[in-house]
């Protein structure tokens, strides 16, 4: 028989339920869990979690360290407060900016608030395992991590102190840390299908810095700040920063030769278009920054945007910025406005294009002379691409990589982030442990997180209702909800009822409050969410009461011992 559970009265159970949705609330999750008790706001982007809230908080934390502890993780708890050095070595002492909680102690010393630890892992490893027999290991914790977010919206879906559970893989060979990156999109996969959450995995880097080396698991929600890119026809799935199209080389053979347009006054691509009465598309833009000071011409359609995000990411570490006017001063090849790649690709810049620029392709493109314009421009005859990176910000109806069907934009919530991190920390601190040949390997680590705080507020966000908190079973803070409509005999067939579900090992609350009327009581019990709901009564003194599923609204009259039959099996 199950072990007996709780039985939590909610007349002893500190709870405040609100009929009205906070001020700043923009996001269901955020006015459903406040309205329901479950979180209230500490200061900007710091919550403190009530009881019911806490149980759900919990019941997540559950669920992962189930899903950890199978894969062999081994769970540990590090400091949240931590001394600079380790993250001056990394360089995210600098590189985290403004993200970062720094703080000084009494003798001056400085310190910050952990946002993640990848630092602080590695010193322990290093001084934990010296042989390669140590490894490979698994580590993880669920902890309070810190972020001084700009703009901490939607509750507790972006904090500035937050629960993760962050874990590390520590191998000694690649083949090893693909097997632990594995290990954990196994556990993510199984921990979200039991957390209820519908999910995508999506490639977080583009194909160009080698696929499965990051992934995100996104679950989509009207709320999420993430935008990613779906395929209806096949699974393909990927952060829209990590789109990459796939354009095949044409004929463009009988393309005539160059010829050049007179196109006074068009230096934009709009004007350009309109001056030609041609469609945007069939003009190419040359987009000019510098990388690392450099000048470089990026080349897209003339009806699409270039990504700077992407660029950057695919270009980094390199710095990329817009060109300035000054740049244009002693280069006189360079004709703001009319830039063409012809006669200048590989000489007066590098040049980088979108896939669609495909050899063969032909393009009205600027002549490099002041007003004026060339037509019949011809990737591969006239001009050659140094480097094809796929720079354009992604549109709906874009071609699937994979299947050639028009893509869907959708918005989503960044639930957790696996990522084969390599050898950066394990260099940074020199985390080497003995090989079997008895000479020193270079430890190989792969990093992996889940928002466990946020997972509650995406679960409200995918799982409610007009009328409220519509949890999971396995999430939920009780199983069943008993609701004693008011008078004392309804009053002490609830308290039996819950006293017999308990005893069965079902979690129960029972709102026993006097002097809440049952319409009260009937709204705070939809607002909360518990998946099954229990009324004792109009006909509490037959003994019948009436269970209702929280979902489906679906209700049915059932005499006591059959409802607990019903609920305890
Ligand atoms: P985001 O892009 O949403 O800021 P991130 O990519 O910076 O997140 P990671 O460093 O990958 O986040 O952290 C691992 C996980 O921690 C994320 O997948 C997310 O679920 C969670 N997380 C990150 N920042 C926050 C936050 N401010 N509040 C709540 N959860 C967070
Ligand atoms: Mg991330």
């Amino acid at each position: 028989m199950a072990n007996a559970a709780q039985v939590q009265r909610m007349s002893r159970l500190m709870i405040k339920t609100l009929r009205d949705d906070p001020a700043d609330a923009e996001t269901a999750s955020h006015k459903l869990l406040v309205r329901a008790g479950y979180v209230r706001r500490s200061s900007a982007g710091i919550w403190t979690w009530l009881p019911l809230g806490k149980k759900v908080l919990e019941n997540v934390s559950r669920v992962v360290r189930e899903e950890m502890d199978a894969i062999g993780g081994q769970e540990v708890l590090l400091p949240a407060l931590l001394p600079k050095e380790p993250y001056e070595a990394s360089g995210r002492w600098e590189e985290y900016g403004d993200l970062l909680f720094r703080l000084k102690d009494r003798k001056g010393a400085d310190y910050l608030l952990g946002p993640t630890h990848e630092e602080i892992f590695t010193l322990t490893v290093k001084d934990q395992c010296t042989s390669y027999k140590d490894l490979p290991v698994i580590l993880y914790q669920i902890q309070t991590k810190y972020r001084d977010e700009a703009r901490p919206r939607s509750g507790v879906l972006r904090g500035r102190e937050f629960q993760m559970k962050d874990s590390y893989s520590f191998d000694t060979t690649d083949e090893g840390l693909a097997e632990s990156y594995g290990l954990h999109r196994q556990a993510y996969q199984r921990i979200f299908e039991r957390l209820g959450l519908d999910y995508r995995i999506v490639s977080a880097v583009s194909g160009a810095m080698g696929g499965s080396a990051s992934e995100e698991f996104l679950a989509p929600a009207a709320a999420g700040e993430d935008t990613f890119v779906d395929c209806p026809e096949c699974d393909y799935a990927a952060n829209t920063e990590a789109v990459t199209a796939k354009v095949a080389p044409v004929d463009g053979s009988a393309v005539g030769e160059i010829e050049e347009l007179d196109t006074p006054d068009t230096p934009t691509i709009e004007a350009l278009a309109a001056h030609l009465g041609v469609p945007a598309s069939a003009t190419l833009k040359n987009l000019l920054v510098k990388v690392d000071g450099e000048i470089v011409a990026v080349g897209v359609p003339g009806d699409r945007e270039v990504d700077m995000g992407k660029l950057g990411e695919h270009l980094a570490p390199a710095v990329v910025e817009l060109v300035t006017a000054e740049d244009f001063v002693d280069r006189p090849e360079l004709v703001r406005g009319y830039v063409g790649p012809q006669g200048l690709a590989g000489k007066a810049f590098r040049y980088i294009a979108d896939p669609r620029i495909a050899a063969g392709t032909d393009w009205i493109t600027g002549a490099n002379k002041e007003g004026k314009h060339a037509r019949n421009v011809v990737t591969g005859r006239d001009f050659e691409v140094d480097d094809y990176l796929d720079v354009v910000v992604v549109e709906p109806g874009d071609p699937c990589p994979n299947c050639g069907a028009g893509l869907r934009i959708d918005r989503a919530i960044e639930i957790g982030h696996i990522f084969q991190l390599g050898r950066k920390y394990a260099d940074a601190f020199e985390l080497d442990v003995l090989g079997q040949n008895g000479k020193p390997v270079r430890v190989t680590m792969g990093s992996y997180g889940i928002g466990v705080s946020r997972a509650v507020a995406a679960l409200a966000e995918q799982t409610h209702d007009e009328s409220g908190l519509c949890w999971p079973r396995e999430i939920a803070p009780a199983d069943v909800h008993v609701v004693a409509a008011g008078k004392a005999k309804q009053t002490e067939l609830a308290l039996e009822i819950g006293e017999q579900l308990g005893a069965a090992g079902v979690r129960v609350l029972v709102d026993d409050r006097a002097g809440v009327s049952p319409g009260v009581k009937f709204t705070d019990a939809e607002l909360l969410g518990v998946p099954t709901i229990v009324v004792a009564g109009r006909r509490a003194a037959e003994g019948v009461v009436e269970v209702k599923d929280r979902r489906t609204g679906e209700r049915e009259e059932l005499t006591v011992e059959e409802a607990v039959a019903r609920l305890s099996a």
